[in-house]
């Protein structure tokens, strides 16, 4: 069941949990019984994925501070060569 926020003007905001699509516009505050309209808030992402998230945040970083680099990646270690089986060995390589 979602939590839907709303906010008194004298007490500050509040949280109702109400069936998906049935919160009104506003509710009657429970301390002093005035009308709360309701808030538009951010959805809670704290149980998304953290791969995920960590992705989205660096792509949305990298619109106003992209990565500064002053030299190209390093190369990757080269491999050495399989040795080769002594009875192929004087074949002409391609
Ligand atoms: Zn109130």
């Amino acid at each position: 069941m979602p939590l839907y926020a709303y906010r008194c003007g004298d007490d500050g905001p509040l949280e109702v949990m109400r069936p998906l699509g049935s919160a009104p516009p506003a509710i009657a505050c429970p301390t002093c019984g005035a009308d709360a309209p309701r808030m538009i808030t951010a959805p809670r992402l704290a149980n998304a994925d953290p791969t995920r998230t960590a992705a989205i945040d660096r792509a949305e970083a990298s619109r106003t501070e992209p990565e500064v680099v002053s030299a190209p990646p390093p190369r990757p270690a080269r491999t050495p060569r399989p040795r080769l089986d002594p009875r192929t060995a004087t074949l002409p390589r391609p």
